[in-house]
């Protein structure tokens, strides 16, 4: 007997094992630890096969090959449908089995079960709802039944307060009551937590919670407990994707726009993507909700693939807050007189404020200080960065460099210079022309004890904070009711990004921002500082333009060839040596447009740069980066895999394979 096994390295196969001398033969889907190399590595069952010595065509002799030193697992963690997911992850997105096994499985070897946020009390009967026309006309056709083969992919369109968790959860009813699993996912694991709890106290015990930030083994108890089917809702983060259910029946995405589902290592999945693939596989229905939808998902309603279902009102009352944008080019301060006097004068009304600063908008910027002009890359329209130590403009995409212009091209103005903000500097604004409020600065940047967030969220619950000053962070449990005002104070920093998802970002922010601002009452306000108030993101945002903000932002997308007018593989090669990882890029780059040029015109892969990444240096790694463009993932995986291969091969760099990148920096 020969058991195959998967093992965590970046090598493209599978190794052949003997069982271990004692004890039974592991099942497939155990793991196991193996000897590799000088090593001991713990490694996933895949097969099991017999081997018959006089089979002539045999080529794996029994002699020679290593035994399983010990086995981790009496029953298996999945099943044969399970591991096809994993074969699918693998192979989109070019990471090697046993790597991605590493990743979708718990990690512990001894389970631990959670005790019951539900315990044995019956779950509570859910509030009698009297559901709005919208609400039960999404209800009705999401749970329509299926032809064979035919998806049933759903967005709920609505903003904060409309609904939408109350479908979802009733969607969640009728799937359970047909005896299928449900997997419920949230961007964030905060929120998990307070999901779970509600979903807890309405369910009780058939609720199980999955995502990276449990510990082991209580990950591996909740594992064990979705498997034997005693859990079939499962909430969680990204990863909860993954869960062992048996027959998934429904799959939720909620805040489908958050960039938080798609992984940063590797396998570098989109939960959204996979979400859909295992709805087809499962003949479930996936549902996605958000007030601001990604442009991707826009795309997909307006051809038809993706069903749009909009839920158009607040249910609970609380009106939506009035928005107004201020211009402040030219401005000495970073906090204008309109939006001191609003702040002001909801302190004196016993209100509360939020500040908030784009945390992605801190790298450094060439710009305009008259009319916020932003220098961009002649070739890919994406803005260029500028790098003091050679006062050159740099463009991420395809590695342009030019000198910085000392007049405005736009305005002419001289006063045309490099920026970059942060909230400290804002913090002692602050204090200094407001000093009659308690502020509380908050943002992930900074090294604060543990609990400090959660202190100052407290805090600012009880009012004892009159104004808050965050990141985006702040932004999604914004569920203060004595908040009034909310401010950005530069919503066009994350504008000057050289990312082409830039202004879909920024539109996002803004209107996501406005949604929770005026939950609890009917006068929030929401006043956003920029540079650039004609800019259409903001300008979109501000008049509550949504449509056309989608359609303007789809019609650059395909004059440029961005997604989702075409796909996108993200490559970058970091090295601890600079010369190191531009060499490798280089050599990447050649092999890629030799790839490339085999291919017909019709399905064309572009290859873009080798260039310095937008981050140039992270963790003293020196990054290069490579895109490559096509119309379809097929021909983008052809151009690639060889280049994973080579790199493979090559000394002291290492490969980042990001297939539909969301982040470009
Ligand atoms: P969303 O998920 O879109 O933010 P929720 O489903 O959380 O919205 O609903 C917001 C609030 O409205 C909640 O307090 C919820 O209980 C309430 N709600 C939901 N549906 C209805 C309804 N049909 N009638 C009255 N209130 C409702
Ligand atoms: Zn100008
Ligand atoms: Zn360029």
């Amino acid at each position: 007997m020969i058991l195959d096994v998967a093992v965590p390295v970046p090598v493209d196969r599978l190794f052949s094992y003997l069982p271990p001398r004692e004890g039974p033969v592991p099942d497939q889907g155990c793991r196991v630890m193996v000897p590799f190399g000088r090593r001991t590595v713990t490694g996933v069952v895949v097969a099991a096969r017999e081997v018959r010595q006089d089979d002539p065509g045999e080529t794996v002799p029994e002699k020679g090959l290593k035994e399983i030193l010990r086995v981790l697992d009496a029953e298996p963690l999945f099943g044969e449908s399970w591991l096809e997911m994993a074969r699918w992850v693998s192979r989109m997105y070019l990471t090697t089995l046993g790597e991605t096994l590493a990743t979708m499985l718990p990690g512990a070897k001894k389970a631990k079960d959670l005790p019951l946020a539900g315990g044995d009390e019956p779950a509570l009967a859910p509030r009698e709802l009297e559901l709005s026309p919208e609400q039960i006309q999404a209800i009705e056709t999401i749970s329509r039944p299926l032809s064979p083969g035919e998806e049933s992919w759903h967005y709920l369109y609505g903003i904060t307060g409309s609904g939408k968790t109350e479908v979802f959860l009733q969607l969640a009813e009728r799937a359970l009551a047909a005896g299928r699993g449900v997997i419920y996912l949230v961007p964030e694991i905060a929120l998990t937590h307070q999901l779970f709890d509600h979903i807890s106290r309405r369910f009780g015990a058939v609720a199980a919670m999955l995502h990276s930030g449990l510990t082991p083994a209580r990950r591996l108890g909740e594992w064990r407990r979705i498997q034997r089917g005693e859990a079939r809702l499962v909430v969680g983060a990204r990863s909860a994707v993954f869960a062992p259910l048996e027959r998934v029946g429904l799959i939720i995405i909620d805040e489908e726009h958050e960039g938080s589902y798609k992984a940063g290592n590797a396998p570098r999945y989109h939960a959204r993507q996979v979400a859909l693939w295992r709805s087809v596989q499962d003949g479930a229905a996936c549902v996605m909700g958000s007030a601001t939808p990604s442009v991707e998902a826009w795309h997909l309603m307006q051809t038809g693939r993706l069903g749009r279902l909009v839920l158009s009102r607040r249910l609970a009352g609380g009106a939506l807050p009035s928005i107004r944008t201020i211009n402040i080019r030219g401005a000495s301060g970073l906090i204008s007189p309109p939006l001191k006097e609003a702040l002001i004068e909801t302190h004196r009304q016993g209100g509360q404020s939020i500040l908030f600063l784009n945390r992605r908008g801190f790298a450094a910027a060439f710009q305009c200080r008259s009319c916020g002009d932003q220098a961009e890359c002649p070739r890919c329209s994406v803005p260029m960065t500028y790098h003091k130590g050679q006062s050159r403009l740099v463009c991420h995409y395809c590695g342009h460099r030019c000198h910085p212009e000392q007049v405005c091209s736009r305005c002419g103005s001289l006063d045309v210079g490099y920026t970059v903000f942060g909230t400290e500097r804002i913090e002692e604004d602050l204090s200094r022309e407001l000093p009659g409020l308690s502020l509380a600065r908050v943002d992930a940047d900074t090294t604060r004890p543990k609990g400090y967030l959660q202190d100052v969220l407290e805090r600012f619950a009880r009012g004892e904070i009159d104004l808050l000053l965050g990141t985006q962070m702040v932004a999604k449990g914004l569920n203060f009711p004595g908040v009034r005002t909310v401010g950005i104070i530069m919503a066009d920093t994350g504008l000057n990004l050289p990312d082409f998802r830039a202004a879909e970002r920024t539109f996002a922010l803004i209107v996501q921002v406005a949604g929770r601002a005026g939950r609890f009452r009917d006068d929030g306000q929401v006043l956003v500082q920029t540079l650039r108030p004609e800019h259409d993101a903001i300008g979109r945002a501000a008049a509550m333009e949504v449509e056309e903000f989608y359609r303007q932002e789809l019609e650059t997308r395909r004059a440029l060839l961005f997604p989702p007018f075409s796909r996108l593989i993200r490559l970058v090669v970091r090295s601890s040596r600079r010369d190191a990882a531009e060499e490798a890029s280089e050599a990447l780059g050649r092999m890629a447009r030799s790839a490339a040029g085999t291919l017909p015109g019709d399905r064309a892969v572009d290859v873009l740069g080798p260039a310095p990444a937008a981050l140039e240096r992270i963790k003293n790694n020196w990054r290069y980066q490579i895109i490559l463009r096509g119309a379809g993932l097929g021909e983008l995986h052809r151009v690639c895999r060889p280049l994973v291969a080579e790199s493979g091969k090559m000394r002291q760099v290492h490969l980042e394979v990001d297939v539909d990148p969301v982040n470009l920096l």
